[in-house]
């Protein structure tokens, strides 16, 4: 099992600020162990994601300690509207508005793949 760095691009859906979800592997299930803020931009079509993708059957787990560094939102939805390349930040209540295309979509299902950027 490649127990490597992994991380996500995400965006604040409040402030529209980039940060990263640090990504682990423990026992086979995937848990965002940290976020952190990022100064740089991870808009779409850019080209920095040089990770690759992983699978996340049964969800990826939120640790402790892992709302948006940001805005504080406690959970995270994949952007399929964008690609399913990139996460925002969602503060759990409604509709959520992507940070990176303005979509506005229903948030459901389970997140089963993402690609990971190497940091
Ligand atoms: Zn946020
Ligand atoms: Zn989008």
């Amino acid at each position: 099992m490649n127990d490597g760095l992994y991380f996500l691009a995400a965006k604040c859906s409040a402030t529209r600020n980039n940060f990263l979800l640090r990504l682990t592997n423990t026992g086979g299930k995937w848990v965002v162990s940290y976020a952190v803020k990022a100064g740089h931009s991870f808009e779409p079509g850019t080209g920095t994601s040089r990770g690759k993708a992983i699978e996340t059957r049964g969800g990826i787990s939120l640790g402790e300690d892992c709302n948006c560094p940001w805005c504080d939102a406690e959970s995270f939805v994949l952007c399929n509207c964008c690609g399913g390349k990139y996460f925002a930040c969602y503060d759990g209540c409604g509709n959520h508005r992507c940070p990176f295309c303005g979509k506005v979509s229903e948030v459901g299902g389970s997140i089963e793949s993402v690609n990971t950027s190497a940091e």
